[in-house]
């Protein structure tokens, strides 16, 4: 407003805004509610696209993996204490996952939250969220707005992205400053995730290691596609003509399709390389730690890493050759010092694994073909890797347990960063999240494929997904419970502990907010519904009926889930 006598007022509400556009950052992914409600409204006012959730979880997750897509930080903004904490937990994901994303909550008076006195939703949320993030800040002063959101900013997406927190007292949106000097206090990142370039010594060191390899392996995972580096690194595979394994989130950077993909004989050359250049992908769980029995004869391999985190190297293996820097700049390097006749791998090597390839793709052709009712994962998921093919462009989101182990290998991906799945902690409960954002920040088309259990965690953001008629189309593989729908009480008093409710309609809870609901029941019927929902650009949500019979433990991983060996009989 303006007074008498007075120049031009503005306070912390328009101060965030204000500084978040400046930065390019245009979106909000929220649930509105004390104090922020207001901030919500203002933003939108202000011309940024505020999505409103109907949980904090699935809202922190849109932003997270709308971090991962665009490489800016993902915004999620929640009410304090309760609302705080369910963002918590993408935030803490997201940061796992190596995504960019900001979490900016309201929170209560400083001055009573610090003497206990009981306010309103009181918690210490800057104590909580740091040991969860990357990095967390609290802002007192409008004043200071500009220089929080550039670090919060700046935090995100530079070295190793990752989420940060940012707590926003109430007082805080209300405190008015001068216009002008506001303006002045914001502050436009420059360069926020500034290049890092390798050392020329450890670049030497990684090419000497790769061209002495007999059977040489590139994989590549999320961090590959996360840096937007797609024609550095296919020139890298199809320069150096080595075979390569992409991680789940890698799929699509070169199309599976590609000569060169080891996808179909993963388990072969994982034990049989000798030296293994990782490209953002890390030796965690996933890759079964670098050693054991996945990866062959102990001290059989070396491997080279790139990435931009220098404490990842000897995270659970000896790195031979670390390569620190980021994606972009060390394939760069790596192409640079390889020149235009690098050998190719000797052919024994390629001739093993395109022989394994073949085996095991045809041995998967078979089982893709059945025209089953009820369907079983396979004749389902034959259905919808059609589907892909003839849409390219579509975004994959994936969870569940056989609904995701299965679709990861079924179904082929043909570009970079269409796949979005349970990540690094393989979590439930990203599926609408994800969903959401991939359709608001590319406009494409989204096909969720989703376990009846996963989509469990996130499926009231249906109503999201009407409200705002994304293009989003939901297939839940309905096998009636987790792992399978099964399992009975054995004392016969309730339901077994790992099924629900027999032959749910999930489609009739899309048609309650006006979207498209289909029941389906042969692989024809559900990729019809598919190619109309994705022709149509209607919220759809198909309910895919899968035999219970069908799925085992936790998908491929029931090593995990510890069993006991005194079960009473
Ligand atoms: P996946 O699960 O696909 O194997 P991970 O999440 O384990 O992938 O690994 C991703 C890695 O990529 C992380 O160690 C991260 O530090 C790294 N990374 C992310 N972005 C970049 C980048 N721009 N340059 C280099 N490394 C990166
Ligand atoms: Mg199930």
């Amino acid at each position: 407003g303006q007074a008498e006598g007075h120049g031009e007022l503005t306070d912390g509400f328009h101060l965030v805004i204000d500084a978040l556009k400046l930065n390019g950052i245009n979106t909000i992914y929220g649930v509105p509610g004390i104090p922020i409600t207001d901030l919500g409204r203002l933003a939108q006012a202000e011309g940024m696209r505020v999505i409103s959730f109907r949980h904090e979880q699935n809202a922190g997750n849109a932003a997270a993996i709308a971090g991962f897509l665009t490489k800016k930080p993902g915004i999620c903004l929640t009410v304090s204490a309760p609302g705080f904490l369910n963002g918590l937990t993408a935030l803490a994901n997201a940061t796992t996952n190596c995504f960019p994303m900001i979490l900016i909550s309201g929170s209560s008076e400083r001055e009573i939250v610090d003497l206990q006195q009981g306010d309103y939703e009181e918690m210490d949320q800057l104590a909580i969220a740091k040991p969860l993030c990357k990095a967390a800040f609290r802002v007192l002063h409008a004043a200071d707005i500009g220089i929080g959101v550039a670090r919060a900013i700046r935090a995100a997406v530079s070295g190793r992205p990752g989420g940060v927190y940012l707590d926003l007292p109430a007082k805080l949106f209300s405190q008015v400053m001068d216009a002008e000097a506001g303006a002045k206090s914001l502050v436009k990142v420059i360069d926020p995730a500034p290049a890092q370039l390798p050392a020329p010594a450890a670049v030497q060191r990684a090419l000497g290691l790769l061209k002495g390899a007999k059977r040489p392996l590139i994989i590549l995972g999320k961090g590959a596609a996360y840096a937007q580096a797609d024609d550095a690194i296919r020139a890298l595979v199809e320069r150096s003509g080595i075979p390569y394994v992409p991680m789940s989130m890698a799929k699509g950077l070169l199309p599976d399709t590609h000569p060169l993909s080891a996808g179909a004989a993963r388990s072969l050359v994982l034990k049989d390389a000798d030296v293994v250049l990782l490209v953002g992908a890390r030796l965690n769980w996933l890759l079964s730690h670098g050693k054991g029995k996945t990866w062959g004869e102990p001290g059989s391999k070396k491997f080279i890493q790139i990435d931009i985190e220098p404490r990842e190297m000897d995270s659970n293996v000896e790195i031979a050759a670390p390569l620190v820097g980021d994606i972009g700049s060390c394939v760069s390097a790596l192409l640079d010092g390889m020149g235009e006749n690098w050998p190719a791998p000797p052919s024994d090597w390629t001739a093993t694994i395109a022989e394994r390839k073949e085996a095991n793709l045809s041995k998967m052709a078979a089982k893709l073909r059945k025209n089953t009712a009820p369907m079983d994962f396979h004749s389902a998921l034959g259905a919808l890797r059609t589907v892909i093919k003839e849409r390219p462009d579509a975004i994959l989101v994936n969870e569940g347990a056989n609904t995701l182990d299965l679709a990861r290998s079924v179904i082929d991906m043909y570009q970079p960063r269409k796949r979005l799945d349970v990540g690094t902690w393989g979590v439930m409960g990203i599926g609408m999240g994800f969903a959401i954002a991939a359709a608001i920040e590319t406009g494409k088309p989204v096909l969720a494929v989703e376990g009846d259990s996963a989509f469990g965690f996130s499926g009231m953001e249906i109503e999201t997904i009407c409200r705002y008629n994304l293009p989003v189309c939901v297939v839940i593989f309905n096998n009636n419970g987790i792992y399978r729908g099964t399992d009975t009480d054995p004392t016969g008093r309730d339901p077994g502990t790992t099924v629900f409710v027999k032959d749910s309609r999930y489609d009739r809870m899309m048609e309650a907010f006006g979207g498209v609901g289909v029941h389906a029941t042969t692989p024809d019927e559900l990729s019809r519904a598919v190619n109309e929902a994705m022709d149509s650009g209607r919220p759809t949500l198909i309910n895919a009926v899968i035999d219970p019979q069908a799925g085992t433990e936790s998908g491929n991983i029931g090593s995990l889930n510890p069993q006991s060996s005194v079960r009473k009989k």
